[in-house]
């Protein structure tokens, strides 16, 4: 119990599984009933992406908020009597441990990849979709930035996270990246999304103090090997990828950092974008709790969970 007795009825962690080099991969579940009952889930991820530091900050900081606010704060009291929320702050520990280590000059593909140099957000379960190149968004090359493996689910982080989400069935996902300030999330793949996914044009926008994020609605062949289709299509998951933050004016001043990607994916200000965007996924995690009556949609490909060993 990391957060010791005062949070020890609303916050339970559990690790989920390890990383290729050993590291924890550690879930935070959070919800007013201690026993965790029978209430609906939600998911929030970040940093899958080794170099998006900024993401996991934020993620960090929304655990933080739903731990000291429940009780005062009544968007954050709605949220956690509803529902258990479950974060999980780190998803690539090795690659972020690898930016770390060289102080961000890791080039382009370091910025992204796992220890065994696979874009995990490309090896996920897919649905193959005819079209020339429209199968997969990753790439079979594995120089790539976005190699997406020798077969699905090859990483040791993607498998932990994808048998989390078989075990718990969660009502909706939001994913922290960073850095492009919008919000991605699959168009028209599956007929109950649109009015689920339209919390990011409405709700989630809304609520953001300094900056609104532009919604991205994508196709599925720009989507496929990723987490977000992945768990709408064999889980009914609806899962949309939040954007943390914009390129500050401080980067344009120093062209040298141009080819530092970690200054790319993280800005200077990382408070700024708490403000911005910890109270406005509050909001949107209680509108994806409402518009998703606390289940997830109908599985359009459940072939796609059985991948997914138990
Ligand atoms: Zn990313």
């Amino acid at each position: 119990m990391l957060y010791g007795s005062r949070f020890g009825d609303l916050c339970h962690t559990e690790i989920i599984g390890t990383s290729t080099c050993g590291r924890e991969l550690v879930a935070f579940h959070l919800s007013s009933d201690p026993a965790h009952g029978s209430h609906p889930r939600l998911l929030v991820t970040a940093q899958i992406h080794a170099a998006e530091y900024v993401a996991g900050y934020v993620a960090r900081a929304l655990l933080r908020t739903l731990l000291r606010e429940y009780g005062s704060d009544p968007t954050v009291s709605a949220l956690l009597r509803q529902a258990r929320v479950t974060i999980v702050p780190l998803l690539n520990p090795d690659g972020a441990h690898l930016v770390w280590q060289h102080r961000g000059w890791v080039g382009f593909k370091g910025s992204r990849v796992t220890a065994n140099g696979v874009d995990p957000n490309r090896n996920f379960p897919f649905v193959p979709i005819p079209g020339r190149r429209a199968w997969n968004s990753g790439s079979g090359w594995r120089w790539s930035p976005y190699y997406r493996g020798p077969q699905p689910l090859s990483e040791p982080e993607c498998l932990a996270l994808a048998q989390l989400c078989k075990r718990e069935r969660f009502c909706a996902a939001v994913h922290f990246h960073s850095f492009g300030g919008v919000v991605f999330f699959p168009a028209r793949s599956h007929p109950q999304s649109a009015p689920v996914f339209d919390v990011f044009r409405s709700v989630f926008p809304a609520a953001q103090r300094h900056c609104r994020y532009r919604p991205v609605p994508e196709p599925a062949s720009a989507l496929a090997g990723q987490l977000d289709l992945f768990l709408l299509h064999a889980f009914g998951t609806p899962s949309a990828t939040v954007e943390v933050s914009r390129p500050s004016l401080a980067l344009a001043r120093r062209p040298l950092r141009w080819l530092h990607f970690f200054s790319w994916a993280n800005p200077s200000n990382p408070d700024r974008w708490v403000e911005n965007d910890v109270p406005a996924t509050v909001c949107a995690l209680l509108a994806l709790l409402e518009r998703t009556g606390g289940r997830p949609l109908p599985a359009e490909h459940p072939e796609l969970a059985e991948q997914v060993p138990e």
